[in-house]
């Protein structure tokens, strides 16, 4: 008999840390949670397993004392034993291309990283170093959210920039996401019935952040973030691509600083900027533009039309076009996104069903393309820490 094999999956943050126990044999997680406010006296863990969510007051509590408290709900929830751990880390610079073993060295080389995403390697560490302290004798694996993105060619990756600030400073497109992008393209490659060899496809990650992928024969070959998660798309409060002389013009004309710049386009801007300060939140605005209100039916305008230029651009990377896969809160929910999207996609010969489109929301997953000629489109439901938990697995089996 084979047996079940666990892994808990943390994603750690500066002040949270979320977790997920996934069985190899069981696409639901067993047990969620999150203990997030670490290092205040209100920090607080939270969990979700066996259908009942339960809270914790963990006061003053550090990313160490959270993981001890979660030590036995985890080992109670994975009776028969972990397998191991994996641990999301944000950016893998162009040393990962894919999870990896933690080992000292590896540790160095995600730290050495830490200037690429100042606000989230450090972050990542202070999980990984508490977790590795709770379960010394447990394997650790990292699995980066750019190494899916590794597989760009240098005509995708490359800025317009003089090359020394690539060669010595590292400056290029890395994309982020790929952990999603990869596990739900694999998930519609597999259901569309055709083969991957040959392949393009399109995908749409859409939740607080957003990103497009295009994939070809299964790996990506370009992707619409890059030195940082805020190039691209308009997200929820992230600008997106702007004229990259509008930091000299901030500073300039009003004489801002730039972490007030920074603030603006990542905090101020996208969704709620655009509605007027309405909301980030897609859910908030398609009731609002339903109402009438001005800024939130130009914020969905924009969001779809922003889309839908990316995915036509993304197009020029694929030998041909099987389908588009949406995913994300809004990718998985929002029909309206999809419905203003795809039909500013008609020259790619994108059709929707309009019935299909509007059946695919809270959980349900499906085709919502017209059929052929049509690309096919599919709405997935992405599950990142289910994929972390495979690429853990598979890392263990190489290097048991
Ligand atoms: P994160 O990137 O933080 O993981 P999610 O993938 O959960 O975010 O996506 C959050 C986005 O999904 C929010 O903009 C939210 O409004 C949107 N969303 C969730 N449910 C719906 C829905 N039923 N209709 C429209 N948008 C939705």
């Amino acid at each position: 008999m084979t047996r079940t094999r666990q892994i808990l999956v943390i994603n750690g943050g500066s002040s949270s840390i979320k977790f997920a126990l996934i069985r190899d044999d069981q696409p639901e997680a067993v047990l969620t949670g999150l203990a997030e406010r670490l290092g205040t006296a209100e920090a607080r863990l939270r969990w979700t397993g066996n259908g009942s969510t339960a809270e914790q007051a963990i006061a003053g509590a550090d990313h160490a004392r959270a993981l001890a408290t979660l030590l036995p709900l985890v080992e109670a929830a994975a009776a028969g034993g972990l397998t191991g751990i994996g641990h999301r880390v944000v950016h893998g610079g162009e040393r990962f291309s894919g999870a990896c073993r933690l080992t000292p060295e590896t540790l160095a080389a995600i730290r050495a990283t830490s200037p690429l995403a100042p606000l989230h390697n450090p972050a990542n560490l202070l999980g990984i170093e508490a977790a590795m302290a709770v379960f010394p004798s447990l394997p650790h694996v990292a699995v980066f959210d750019t190494a899916f993105h590794q597989t760009l060619p240098a005509r995708a990756y490359r800025y317009a920039l003089p090359e020394f600030l690539y060669q010595e400073h590292g400056v290029r497109r890395y994309g982020f996401h790929g952990t999603s992008h990869r596990y739900v393209s694999q998930q519609a490659i597999a259901r569309s019935g055709l083969a991957e060899a040959g392949s393009g496809w399109l995908c749409a990650h859409l939740g607080n952040g957003a990103s497009t992928c295009a994939i070809a024969d299964g790996r990506s070959v370009d992707t619409s973030m890059g030195l940082t998660p805020l190039e691209g798309l308009v997200m929820g409060t992230r600008s997106g691509d702007v004229d990259p002389n509008l930091h000299g013009h901030l500073a300039r004309t009003l004489g801002w600083s730039l972490p007030e710049i920074d603030r603006l386009l990542n905090h101020e801007s996208g969704l709620l900027g655009l509605s007027g300060g309405l909301s980030n939140d897609m859910r908030t605005l398609e009731q609002a533009r339903a109402d009438g209100h001005a800024g939130a039916t130009l914020a969905v305008e924009v969001f779809c039309y922003r889309l839908a230029k990316s995915l036509a651009a993304m197009s020029c990377a694929l030998p041909r076009l099987d389908g588009l896969i949406f995913t994300g809160g809004i990718g998985e929910n929002s029909a309206l996104v999809r419905e203003r999207t795809v039909a500013q996609l008609h020259l790619l010969g994108l059709r929707l069903d309009a019935a299909a489109n509007a059946r695919c929301i809270r959980g349900e997953q499906g085709r919502i393309d017209n059929g052929s000629p049509s690309p096919q489109i599919w709405v997935i439901a992405t599950n990142e820490e289910r994929q972390i938990a495979l690429d853990t697995l598979a890392v263990l089996a190489a290097t048991p």
